[in-house]
């Protein structure tokens, strides 16, 4: 299929063709004619399935069509449409995707998230905006300070619902919902159909359209995983040993918390390693630069929190390290779908103490597959580190990584082995049979 038997205008076309895109995605394939048509929706697609032009474009095409926006010749100042994302990245990638396909329809459009000035907003918004991107606090700000307007809403877009719940938006959000037109077209775009964004569905949709597509990439099979043993106080130096062994670059390092990525960061600078640290307590303007810098390659790393990371366009990855593995398995699989993405293959290595074994356990059972382990020689634990089975009369559960808690036997020299296709040479002395999946 061919864009241009999707019904888009010639405007869009043309910025679609400069974009360099040849064929339409399979979500934009199957939501473009619903959206077109005025319908609700209910899209469960991911970030990298194309979803955001898949609800960018109809939008565009609709909004400078006369027929179904026949506001379009008056003047007016308040948005015509809403999209709500989660987090301020999430807020500056669709805007820039609204531009970027917009570029010839001579529609405005602003983002509003905290973090930076409310008063820019409030004046770019005064000379008159057709499209909002807003993160939910920042926009209640407004209604608050009474400096939007959101009578003239006629479509309402919530990107990765899903990530509104874990973030705990949901009230903002219905409070959001109360203030726009009744008659409005309601679009829902999630990763995940967990109950309650089903019930959100239920109860802002109606008479929704249906679209699933599948992952662009499958990160289990496409993503290569292992695990490295190590105890909690050596984790560093042996991210270090890793980076200075394997010239890395371009990894995305996850932590759990902003104190813990700040430090990671400042350590890995000073031993020479291109960093930045991307979470919640940057400015807006820092969080920008560093995943540019990250983008075009100037950093070899990115510390992030799973917060600010979410929903981060970046594509083809090579290599995500878990520096400390999520609390939540789901959010192991949010980690390491950056890598992988397109057919590539990609890196998911962590580095695992003994007390996140519990962790460990869980993930593995998500997968549904043992992850290979393994001690680096020079790194090897002190503290016993042995991962559990898991408890009996859970069916669905894979058998545990064995918990054979060799120090670097079978590579007595000490010396790593040689590199390992995996994590560039990261693998040391192997501790169960598990194959490697891709
Ligand atoms: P998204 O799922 O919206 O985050 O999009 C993921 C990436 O796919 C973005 O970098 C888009 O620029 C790109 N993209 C979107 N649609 C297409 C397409 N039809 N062909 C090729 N790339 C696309």
């Amino acid at each position: 299929m061919q864009f241009s038997e999707l019904g888009l205008s010639a405007e869009l076309l043309r910025a679609i063709g400069e974009q360099g895109y040849t064929t339409p995605t399979p979500v934009q394939q199957q939501a473009i004619p619903h959206i077109l048509a005025g319908r609700d929706l209910e899209a469960l697609a991911q970030t990298g399935t194309g979803k955001t032009a898949a609800f960018v474009l109809p939008i565009l095409q609709r909004l400078t069509n006369p027929l179904t926006s026949p506001l379009q010749k008056v003047t007016h100042t308040a948005p015509r449409v809403l999209v709500l994302v989660p987090t301020r990245e999430l807020a500056a990638q669709v805007l820039e995707s609204v531009r970027l396909y917009g570029a010839h329809t001579g529609l405005r459009s602003l983002a509003v998230f905290g973090g930076v000035g409310i008063n820019p907003q409030i004046q770019t918004m005064r000379r008159g905006i057709d499209i909002l991107v807003a993160t939910p606090g920042r926009l209640l700000d407004h209604l608050g300070q009474r400096t939007v307007d959101l009578s003239k809403v006629q479509t309402l877009v919530l990107d990765e619902a899903d990530r509104m719940f874990d973030m705990g938006f949901i009230r903002d959000i219905r409070r959001i919902i109360e203030r726009l037109p009744r008659e409005r077209q309601n679009l829902m775009f999630s990763a995940t159909f967990a109950a309650e964004v089903r019930e959100l569905a239920h109860t802002v949709l109606k008479n929704p359209a249906m679209v699933e597509v599948a992952r662009r990439n499958a990160p289990a099979e496409l993503v290569s995983h292992s695990v490295i043993k190590v105890d909690q106080d050596k984790k560093r130096d042996l991210l270090l040993h890793l980076f200075a062994a394997h010239g890395w670059h371009q990894v995305l390092v996850f932590c759990r918390t902003k104190h813990g990525s700040d430090a990671l960061a400042k350590k890995l600078e000073q031993a020479g390693v291109r960093t930045a640290a991307l979470h919640g307590n940057k400015s807006q303007n820092a969080r920008t630069r560093a995943l540019a810098d990250f983008k075009s390659g100037k950093l070899a790393a990115l510390v992030a929190t799973d917060i600010a990371a979410r929903g981060l366009d970046i594509d083809s990855l090579p290599r995500v390290v878990n520096f400390e593995l999520p609390n939540v398995p789901e959010d192991y699989i949010h980690r390491i779908g950056r890598t992988g993405r397109a057919g590539a293959s990609g890196e998911a290595l962590s580095l695992v103490s003994s007390d996140e074994r519990i962790q460990l356990r869980d993930i593995e059972r998500l997968l549904k597959r043992e992850i290979e382990t393994s001690i680096m020689p020079g790194f090897e634990p002190q503290h016993t580190h042995s991962v559990p089975r898991p408890a009996a009369g859970r069916p669905s559960a894979p058998k545990p990584a064995q918990a054979r808690a060799r120090t670097g036997a079978g590579n007595r020299s000490g010396a790593p082995r040689p590199a390992h296709s995996g994590t560039g040479g990261a693998k040391p002395a192997s501790h169960h049979s598990g194959q490697r999946h891709r």
